[in-house]
């Protein structure tokens, strides 16, 4: 029997490795894992969880049309992998690659586990189009510029025609089996009350972008954050449709997305160290009380606490105001960027490691091509650009302009200055 281990691929579509599975082999079982790892860390009503468990419900659907099903089971991939050996003959298990460091770690432990039965651990690029050191510099070193990453990118994409992989044309070759397909309170989990937004890419979404995309009263960005980050949709296809428009805008933030990949790959330290080292020496205030009033978007500064309560209500929050958001954390509260990126990992629905990691440094500064620390954003100048008739804030804050709402918790021009003084202590 032949094992495909669904992770962040939850469509049965255009699916790399489950085309390659089906393909080579007779006979393959489907399974996802609930890893109790990640699952002991989150609240019991996670929209994530809820949003996979739905998308493996899709799955079983589509399946159960042909007779076949999903095995679904919930441990640790470790263990769960040395019950399935010992109660089948395995030649191989497939997958899809997964580049955050807590994978690429469990994936090298099982990867010895199957050594040692002698069966082989295939695994693909699916999740994006260029990966690990496909698009480097002349001289083989990771680029950490996005412009000349992307401008690389586009040069190999227009040698390297796009592939679609017809994983589902082979269902047929899926084995019969008897394990289970667990619900979410097998798992000890209740559905989420957040609604995941549908994602748009039509023509019109795309077309416009560019011109829509920074004014969060329009909601006219595509909301493929989720979909992408758990494999709802394939990554060909979404650059496919990015295609078709004449405008580019589209396609740079896919390849913004990819570029953050290849530095979490090259760079894994980046996750707790900053990726300019001097930057770790900044003497953060880390004020718990004032951390706690940015959670809960009580601040007083309106465009930050409407994000953060945007964020608290949704699971989502605008590129533009988690850019302002980020940037009030680190600069004007003084709060370690650390701290940020760990509650919007708690919250994002679309929260994906490199992505967050990567634009929260590029909001403190200390990450790869980020703004330079002395551009510091005026959370009030950006009302005026980007939702001047206040209908983004007035939608999140109902008492704005009323007594009930708070006065700002910090001066900004004092908070600015006293930024710029630490942060020119640290890094010169
Ligand atoms: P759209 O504007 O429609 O963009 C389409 C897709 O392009 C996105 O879904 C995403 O995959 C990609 N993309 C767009 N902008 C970026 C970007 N700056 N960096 C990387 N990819 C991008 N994005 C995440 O996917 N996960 C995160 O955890 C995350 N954390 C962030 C934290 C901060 C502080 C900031 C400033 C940005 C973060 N982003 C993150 C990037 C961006 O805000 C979201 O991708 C976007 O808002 C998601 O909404 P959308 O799908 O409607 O995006």
């Amino acid at each position: 029997m032949t094992v495909f281990w669904f992770r962040r691929d939850l469509r049965l579509e255009d699916n790399t490795a489950l085309y390659h599975a089906l393909n080579d082999n007779d006979g393959v079982l489907p399974i996802f894992i609930f890893d109790k790892n990640i699952l002991s860390q989150l609240p019991p009503d996670d929209a994530r969880v809820t949003f996979i468990h739905n998308q493996l419900t899709v799955i079983q659907n589509q399946l159960q049309k042909t007779g076949k099903s999903l095995a679904v089971f919930h441990g640790e991939p470790f263990e769960v992998f040395g019950k399935l050996l010992s109660e089948n003959a395995i030649n191989a298990v497939y997958a899809n690659h997964d580049y955050e460091p807590y994978a690429r770690k469990r994936d090298l432990e099982l990867y010895q586990l199957f050594k040692e039965h002698r069966i082989e651990f295939k695994t693909c690029k699916d999740q994006v189009i260029f990966e690990k050191n496909e698009v480097v510099k002349d001289d083989g070193s990771p680029y950490v510029v996005y412009t000349p990453y992307s401008n690389k990118w586009k040069e190999r994409f227009r040698n390297t025609p796009l592939a679609h992989f017809q994983s589902e044309a082979l269902l047929s070759k899926i084995a019969s089996h008897s394990y289970p397909f667990l619900s979410l309170k097998d798992i000890g989990f209740t559905p989420s009350s957040i609604t995941v937004t549908p994602y748009d890419v039509s023509d019109s979404l795309i077309d416009n972008y560019e011109a829509t995309r920074n004014f969060p009263a329009l909601n006219k960005t595509s909301y493929l954050g989720i979909y992408l980050r758990f494999g709802a949709v394939s990554i060909r296809k979404m650059v496919a449709k990015a295609l078709q428009s004449k405008n580019e805008t589209f396609l740079k933030e896919l390849i913004w997305r990819e570029f953050f990949m290849q530095i979490l790959w090259h760079f894994p330290h980046t996750v707790h160290k900053s990726f300019k080292a001097k930057y770790d020496e900044i003497e953060w205030e880390n004020n718990e009380i004032l951390f706690q009033k940015w959670c809960e978007g009580k601040t007083g500064y309106p465009f930050v606490d409407a994000g953060m309560r945007e964020l608290n209500t949704t699971g989502h929050m605008h590129n533009r105001v988690r850019m302002i958001v980020a940037s009030f954390l680190c600069k004007h509260l003084l709060i370690d960027w650390r701290w940020g990126e760990a509650y919007f990992a708690q919250k994002l629905l679309d929260y994906e490691q490199a992505s967050n990691v990567g634009n929260w440094q590029w909001a403190a500064g200390s990450g790869v091509d980020a703004a330079p620390y002395f551009r510091i954003f005026n959370p009030t100048e950006q009302i005026k650009k980007f939702d001047k008739e206040y209908r983004y804030i007035k939608k999140w804050i109902p008492e704005y302009h009323s007594p009930a709402y708070p006065e700002p918790i910090v001066d900004h021009k004092a908070a600015r200055d006293k930024c710029l003084f630490l942060y020119k202590k640290a890094v010169g």
